[in-house]
């Protein structure tokens, strides 16, 4: 899971601010809890405000009874890394996305190697598709892995 390579770059810093030991790991459950419970926003500086706000918005901001435990915040950073690449961002320009909009660090070769098993497994998807006549998924998988593969 790349979600799970996830860290937060001023991790130490929001510790110092919340007042206890918090992982930098951002889709871990300490860090998502302190996202939606522990941190009084208005005394974050603007940096920090900003990129822990975009977490929020666009990776915690469902309504699963068990959120933010509920997986939604995983698949959504899944698939935001997924929709950078489709935009034409390649490895390095998606960690620098990441970073700069997020306060999130993944190493590049990480992404290379998620965005390679993304595109294997579409391309077994689409095999599989192939073998049992679904036209329509073919042609879905095949787009998806042209967006992918650039
Ligand atoms: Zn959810």
């Amino acid at each position: 899971m790349i979600a799970s390579k996830a860290r937060f770059r001023a991790a130490k810093k929001l510790q110092s601010i919340v007042g206890y030991r918090i992982p930098e790991k951002v889709f871990s459950g300490p860090f998502l809890e302190v996202m939606v419970s522990a941190v009084d926003y208005d005394n974050l500086d603007y940096g920090l405000r900003e990129q822990m706000m975009h977490i929020f918005k666009d990776f915690l901001d469902c309504r699963c009874r068990d959120s933010p435990m509920c997986g939604c915040p995983e698949r959504k950073f899944t698939r935001a890394i997924l929709e950078l690449r489709m935009e034409g961002l390649d490895h390095r320009g998606i960690a620098h996305v990441l970073l700069d909009e997020y306060g999130i660090e993944l190493y590049p070769m990480d992404i290379m190697s998620f965005l390679e098993e993304s595109v294997h497994v579409l391309e077994a998807v689409r095999d599989v598709a192939e073998i049992e006549g679904g036209k329509e998924m073919v042609e879905r998988t095949k787009d998806a892995l042209r967006g992918l593969e650039g």
